[in-house]
């Protein structure tokens, strides 16, 4: 195929915005083109060399690209930058400089759509010492030979910056006109869904028409375009949709992993399908702890948790891992992941995703060994009201954002890169942020495991109840203790030793240690929960929950100056609960 046949059609795309026209230019164009080219011409038309979950990107800084246009018109470096500031695009800067220089001696042979894709592909692989002269070199080598409109999009390409606006979506509808027929689209758009590769998708219906389209199958290696879900705001409601028995797991809050193993080898792709395998050596580690033969594509999602208190915790705390080489493994003996896998896509070459939502959650129960890094989500199955609302107060207990509903009906398969009711949230309204400081009394605490062993983990702290004299817990503190503060507040806390529950406390949770209510500290949490296993405020937001402090830290300061009865109390906590309550989004 000729470049410049390519380039007709991106000129064509470019002058129009309505999605029936791209759909019509697209049909015709791929009709026509022949299928050895029609995988290179889809990529490169959505602005890239390789699918979409590829790691290598093209994205070629605007002053490499504008050396090598320098070189080849003979245009100074400034001048270029000049144009380029009050152009803004630099393929249009590039299309102009073109046009007004050496036009005939500039291109000799036509393009053909082969060669810049071999010397695209050349040049955003070239890595290490000097690749930034070889990779001017094998750009400048087809820039050479472009006409002022090819310049414009191999620039553009380049660059990162193709912008044709033609969504996946519009390349499905064209794809189906062009080798289909409407109805057929389905089967286009889940060859699609369950590969993420549109350069595969288009050859295979080019070449053997729908019936290869409908041989494609999940496969180790291509990540699976994500389901989603519907959400309802009550128990009742969902459970009318699920026509009265559903599963429900908890929704875990943390990052959604989907993990390819084969031989081995374990890659961890991102809900948006980006690589994470090297963010999460840990959860690579303990994906091929549990599943040792075969192959298989799960999804989980991932959690952080607080190895002294067993709760999970928000990943912002963490988030200093995205990304980050050095300190890895401190950081992730620190932070432990925990994966809690919710689903099996495909095993040992059984596409899974057609398959019904039971007899998936059994095959992953069969193919996994939970281990402590490595969980099946939480799952139960429900049929009343009742019976949801007390497992999703336990979810929150837990730490999870609330529940995820799952049909389990006849049709109830992973419908990948759908959203739709067979999955429904159910998210907690039962939360409020907090944004003022609390002080809270210590009643308890927790022998510590990890880096604390021998000290203690976690405090059990209490807001004070004014009208029945008694000390209600709300938290678990594990967070803002430095080292300096691990020596002191245990021998601090020494006077307050008890034997056994201080009559004055009204605790639902076990310690390891008890103390008489004396020291104050000053906590700053996330939010405000309703939580079924903390007093504070029992019953006055909901009959069977009190009040619980997420994600609280200590601020390093210990209130000597207030006594355990001057602490905050139970009833000013819900004052705040209540004023801040956060509406479900
Ligand atoms: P949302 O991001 O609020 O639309 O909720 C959907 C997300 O919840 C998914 O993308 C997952 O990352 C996450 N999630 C947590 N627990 C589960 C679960 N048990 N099943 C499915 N998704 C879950």
């Amino acid at each position: 195929m000729l470049f410049r046949d390519l380039v007709s059609v991106y000129e064509r795309l470019d002058a129009t915005s309505s999605r029936l026209e791209m759909t019509d230019i697209l049909a015709s164009f791929f009709r026509t083109a022949e299928t050895s080219a029609l995988r290179k011409a889809i990529y490169l038309t959505q602005g890239q060399l390789y699918p979409d979950f590829y790691q290598q990107k093209l994205g070629m800084a605007d002053k490499l690209l504008i050396r090598t246009l320098s070189f080849v018109t003979g245009t100074r470096e400034e001048k270029i930058s000049e144009v380029q500031l009050k152009e803004g695009d630099l393929g249009s800067v590039a299309e102009k400089l073109y046009q007004g220089k050496r036009q005939t001696t500039l291109f000799s042979e036509p393009l053909t759509l082969d060669r810049v894709y071999s010397a695209l592909e050349r040049a955003s692989s070239s890595e290490g010492g000097g690749s930034q002269d070889s990779k001017m070199k094998m750009l400048a080598e087809v820039l050479h030979d472009a006409t002022p409109v090819e310049a414009k999009y191999i620039s553009r390409i380049v660059t990162g910056k193709m912008r044709l606006g033609v969504a996946a979506m519009t390349m499905i509808d064209a794809l189906s006109v062009a080798f289909a027929t409407k109805e057929e689209r389905d089967a286009v758009e889940r060859a699609f869904n369950i590969t993420s590769d549109m350069g595969l998708v288009g050859e295979v219906l080019s070449r053997s028409g729908l019936e290869g389209v409908k041989s494609i199958h999940v496969q180790v290696g291509n990540p699976i375009r994500v389901m989603l879900a519907e959400r309802m705001s009550s128990p009742a409601e969902i459970l009318e949709k699920m026509g009265g028995n559903c599963a429900f797991e908890y929704k875990y809050d943390g990052v959604r992993v989907q993990a390819h193993i084969k031989d081995g080898v374990v890659t961890l792709y991102s809900r948006r399908l980006e690589d994470l395998t090297s963010q999460f050596p840990d959860v690579v580690k303990a994906l091929k702890e549990s599943f040792t033969v075969g192959s298989a594509i799960v999804e989980g999602e991932c959690v952080p948790v607080d190895l002294n208190t067993g709760e999970f915790l928000p990943f912002q705390e963490v988030s200093h891992r995205r990304g980050r080489k050095h300190g890895l493994e401190e950081a992730m003996e620190e932070y432990p992941v925990r994966i809690c896998l919710f689903d099996l896509l495909y095993l040992d070459g059984q596409d899974m995703t057609e398959v019904t939502y039971l007899k998936r959650r059994a095959a992953l129960t069969e193919a996994f060994r939970i281990t402590d890094a490595a969980k099946l989500s939480e799952m139960r199955m429900l049929q009343s009201e009742e019976e949801v609302q007390k497992f999703f107060l336990e979810a929150l207990r837990d730490g999870c954002e609330g529940l995820m509903a799952k049909s389990i009906g006849p049709d109830s398969f992973y419908r990948a890169g759908n959203r739709g009711f067979l999955w429904i949230k159910y998210k907690k309204e039962y939360r409020s942020e907090m944004n003022d400081t609390v002080d809270l009394v210590v009643v308890g605490a927790f022998a510590g495991r990890g880096k604390r062993k021998g000290v203690y983990g976690a405090l059990l702290m209490a807001t004070y109840n004014e009208q029945e004299d008694r000390f209600e817990t709300v938290s678990k503190l594990g967070s803002g203790f430095d080292d300096a503060a691990l020596a002191e507040i245990p021998k601090r806390l020494e006077q307050y030793r008890v034997q056994d529950k201080h009559h004055l406390v009204s605790s639902n949770m076990q310690a390891d240690f008890w103390f008489e209510p004396g020291l104050v500290l000053e906590v700053r949490g996330a939010e405000i929960t309703v939580s079924p296993i903390h007093t504070a405020a029992y019953g006055k937001v909901r009959k069977d929950g009190g009040l619980a402090i997420r994600f609280p830290r200590w601020t390093g300061k210990i209130r000597d100056d207030k006594g355990p009865r001057e602490a905050t109390r139970s009833d000013e906590l819900l004052s705040m609960y209540r004023s801040q309550l956060k509406q479900i989004e």
